[in-house]
């Protein structure tokens, strides 16, 4: 009888496993029924945007983190496919730090091509996932909010892509409760021009304090202070933004910092880092770990050691994303399919799992972890037929984004670099990235400015 993968959601993550089988199937394999089930109306996950914050019009939780005006934090080229290039997609080459609308567009047209959106559920939250030890089936339980109907499916196999970067973590601090002015995580922030000529507090210092904070010194807030708990960003920050060690308390307008100093401010962006939230998992298969490099439990960062007919992708950490999904899918997907044999024992495979975790502890600078982040995606090519593609160089390509960022955080993404799937060299854009206030895809994609009417 023909085998049944059950995949949850069809953000970048879940699209890889399908573009992994298609690809099996293109070449000649027999491949499982497929079922992906996406809570959204549609597919690319985060890259997807949301005008909405807090509940959807079906009640469920917002799953978008991503903001207007949101351009890649990493160069393109870092996380192209390797078997479906921007030059493909495009038509031509493009600029190194696309906005989120030209990324989404690049992630769709791969998934379009392989023609696998038939295999997607949309508006489908998976609401419980079950396994029977007798007969090895998982039982699926969803909610169509289509046909406003909740149904459960069995299946031999589930694969989690439901993300990471979607229920904020929120502290709370001294005097919030009586603040005069707004208080919000992150994954609520959408529109930089709600804060112009705002004095505005970033709690983090991460990469969303800075894109956030970065965002709204372009469109126009008068100051921006963030904050640390335990070291600061340390670029060299405009004349109207500081860093300060962590927030202490604050009152109706005011903040106050742990080394005694003060800052009146109109609005707080909590940057605070997300959960890894699985709300329809039972204990026994779900996953707990912080954001980090090397989650334990997950053989090769995907299989689940407990129950290995359950999948994890993407739940890492991420300097690479795209081609680090698709690395994942390829070998889950050959897992499946038999052509990757696991260990027999469960130690085996949590003792390989120990071991990347002592790697990983080790790991001090920024390069010592995209280095880690490229030998795993390297091992796990090497055992399937995803193509090759120059690791290294992206290695070298992050190193030089970061030296870009240190030199100046606000001209970093006005570099280009070459392709390291097709050597073609980006070109430079035609508006440097502070001055580039529209961020549509044809704006972007133009040859030249665009100069609106009026
Ligand atoms: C603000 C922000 C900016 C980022 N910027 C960049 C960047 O510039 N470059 C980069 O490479 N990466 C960036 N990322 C990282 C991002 O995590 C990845 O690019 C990518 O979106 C991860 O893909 P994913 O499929 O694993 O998860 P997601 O994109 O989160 O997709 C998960 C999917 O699962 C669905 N889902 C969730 N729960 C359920 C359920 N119960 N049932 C059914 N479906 C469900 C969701 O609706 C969603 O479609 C950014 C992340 C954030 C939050």
């Amino acid at each position: 009888m023909t085998q049944r993968v059950a995949i949850i959601g069809a953000g970048p993550s879940g699209l890889a496993q399908l573009r992994a089988f298609q690809s099996a199937q293109s070449k000649g394999d027999d491949i499982p029924e497929l079922v992906c089930f996406e809570k959204q109306d549609d597919w690319g996950g985060l890259w997807n945007y949301t005008w909405r914050t807090g509940l959807d019009e079906h009640g469920e939780p917002v799953h978008g983190s991503m903001y207007r005006y949101l351009w890649s934090n990493g160069p393109k080229e870092c996380l192209e496919f390797a078997d479906y290039s921007f030059d493909e997609h495009f038509g031509k080459p493009i600029a190194s730090y696309p906005p989120r609308e030209v990324l989404w567009d690049y992630i769709k047209g791969r998934v379009e091509k392989a023609g696998v959106r038939d295999y997607i559920r949309f508006s489908t939250p998976v609401r419980n996932v079950s396994y029977d030890d007798t007969t090895k089936k998982f039982t699926v339980t969803v909610h169509d909010h289509i046909n406003d109907r909740i149904y459960s499916e069995e299946f031999d196999y589930v694969i989690t892509a439901s993300g990471h970067f979607s229920t904020p973590r929120v502290p709370t601090f001294e005097g919030f409760s009586t603040f005069g002015g707004r208080i919000l995580h992150a994954h609520d922030f959408r529109d930089a021009l709600e804060f112009k000529d705002k004095d505005i507090l970033l709690v983090g210092s991460s990469y969303s304090a800075e894109d956030i904070g970065s965002q709204c010194y372009k469109y126009g807030a008068r100051s921006l202070t963030s904050c640390y708990r335990t070291a600061p960003m340390g670029f060299k920050w405009p004349e109207n933004w500081e860093e300060k060690p962590l927030l202490q308390r604050v009152d109706s307008n005011t903040a106050y910092f742990a080394d005694g100093s003060s800052k009146k401010i109109d609005a707080i962006i909590l940057c605070t880092g997300y959960l890894h939230h699985f709300p329809f998992l039972p204990e026994s298969l779900c996953l707990k770990t912080d954001n980090r490099l090397w989650p334990l439990d997950l053989y090769k960062g995907v299989v689940w050691e407990d129950n290995p007919q359950m999948f994890y992708l993407g739940m890492q950490d991420q300097w690479y994303t795209f081609n680090m999904f698709d690395a994942q899918a390829w070998y889950v997907r050959d897992i499946i399919m038999g052509k990757i044999k696991l260990p027999a024992s469960k130690e085996t495979m949590t003792q390989n799992t120990l071991e990347w975790r002592e790697k990983e502890l080790k790991l001090k600078t920024a390069e010592e972890m995209f280095t880690f982040q490229g030998d795993y995606i390297l091992e796990l090519i090497e055992a399937t037929d995803y193509p090759t593609f120059d690791i290294e160089g992206v290695r070298k390509t992050f190193l030089e984004w970061k030296h870009h960022k240190k030199e100046n955080i606000m001209t970093f993404r006005d570099y280009s670099y070459r392709s390291l799937m097709t050597g073609t060299m980006s070109p430079p854009h035609h508006t440097p990235w502070i001055d580039a206030l529209d961020d549509s895809l044809d704006a972007y994609l133009a040859d030249e400015p665009i100069q609106k009417a009026g």
